[in-house]
């Protein structure tokens, strides 16, 4: 067993520390007022080859593999949530997804722009009546000669109203249940298909996210994502991936916080002394750095097993579901750690704490994660 990085995963870290550090961390906060994505920025990652981190050259990626992937999600997730998460979604559910189950027509036509940043992509699953429960979806494609016809509704759609292209997940046959649906790659300005974004989230706020109306949606069978009836698979395939980048956005989050509250209480003098030497704030540190420590271990663990191209749900699951509840409990200490000033804008603390409660809720809930996990175990489905 090696835990070292090598060499290629180690100059990638440096590179994007730095530039998170540089072009990221001093921003984000007034990305995050103002509810504005830094368009420029991430089409200069995209010249770094930074965001098409795991996507093979060819399709003008940088080629790397999954813990170089899991390095950058953690080193975006240390500077903002809402960057970390553009990644996940349109490299892990969207062009991953494209190349997995792509026709090469297909690939070539999304794959490359997503990957160097020009175009963004989505992945509509989730609809207002069913979330957890994907399989029980209302939306339709009525197959009329070589078009199909969409109508329905998707709710919660990261970058649903600045995507070239959409994972329109619908059932092709209503009564077959997870094994009627189909995925098709919808385009933007496709007449019915109507986006909005939704407003006062929590957090993430520098990220698009929003509802699609799809009012009879004519799309030709040639945007059939995989083969028809096997969407179910298309959008699990998705969700493997992008649980692994979620999860390695969390630790980096952690780690920031972390960090700005090892600062804080070196410096912060009460009774006399700095907090740092108070044995109850060593123990909230200490608790962190363990936790960070474990939630990592569990994403290079889960990367270790997609380098190798092998079966990883239960382990990314469990490093997703870890790391998920981490960052929420990480966060919440360390804004312990600088009291009342952690309650204002002054530190990106409280931002990083709002940031990370949707980790818990979507790309699959905690509890769902752990009915996999439970599942993997048990090989009896609680579902
Ligand atoms: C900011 C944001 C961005 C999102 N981005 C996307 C996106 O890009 N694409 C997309 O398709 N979706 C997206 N989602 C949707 C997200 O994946 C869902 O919200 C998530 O899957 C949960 O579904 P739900 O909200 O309908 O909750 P529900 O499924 O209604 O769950 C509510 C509660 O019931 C629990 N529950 C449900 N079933 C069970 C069970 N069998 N056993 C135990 N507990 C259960 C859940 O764990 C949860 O606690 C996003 C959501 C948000 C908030």
């Amino acid at each position: 067993m090696n835990f070292d990085l090598n060499e290629e995963q180690l100059a990638v870290q440096k590179m994007v520390r730095d530039f998170v550090a540089n072009e990221i961390t001093p921003n984000a906060k007034e990305w995050d007022i103002k509810e504005e994505f830094p368009m420029d920025l991430w089409k200069k990652m995209g010249d770094l080859g930074i965001i098409g981190t795991s996507i093979p050259e060819e399709y003008e990626g940088s080629g790397m593999d999954f813990i170089s992937h899991a390095i950058v999600a953690e080193e975006l997730g240390y500077g903002c949530s809402s960057m970390r998460g553009t990644y996940s979604v349109n490299i892990s559910l969207v062009a991953k997804t494209i190349l997995k189950w792509g026709t090469e027509e297909q690939i070539k036509k999304y794959v490359p722009r997503i990957a160097t940043g020009e175009i963004f992509g989505c992945y509509g699953l989730t609809e207002p009546d069913s979330g957890s429960d994907a399989a029980s979806m209302k939306s339709t494609a009525e197959q009329d000669g070589d078009y199909y016809i969409l109508n329905g509704n998707k709710m919660w759609i990261t970058h649903s109203d600045v995507s070239e292209v959409s994972l329109i997940f619908a059932k092709t046959d209503k009564d077959a249940g997870a094994r009627g649906i189909t995925c098709f790659l919808v385009e933007k300005g496709t007449p019915g298909f109507t986006p909005q974004p939704i407003h006062e989230k929590i957090g993430l706020k520098a990220q698009n996210t929003g509802e699609i109306n799809m009012d009879n949606v004519r799309v030709h069978k040639d945007t059939i994502l995989g083969p028809v009836g096997r969407g179910f698979a298309v959008a699990m395939s998705a969700l493997d991936n992008a649980r692994f980048t979620v999860a390695a956005g969390c630790v980096g989050t952690a780690q920031a916080a972390l960090d700005i509250a090892k600062e804080y209480a070196r410096e912060r003098v009460q009774f006399g002394k700095p907090i740092a030497t108070k044995q109850l704030v060593q123990q909230l540190i200490a608790n962190a750095a363990l936790e960070i420590e474990m939630g990592r271990l569990l994403v290079y663990r889960a990367g270790f097993l997609k380098n190798k191209d092998v079966r990883n749900t239960r382990e990314t699951c469990m490093a997703k579901y870890f790391c998920g509840e981490m960052v929420n409990r990480v966060t919440y200490d360390m804004m312990q750690v600088l009291g009342g000033y952690s309650f204002s804008g002054e530190y990106p603390l409280e931002r990083m704490y709002r940031d990370s409660r949707i980790n818990t809720l979507y790309e699959g809930t905690s509890q769902i994660q752990q009915l996999i996990i439970g599942n993997a175990e048990l090989e009896m489905p609680a579902f």
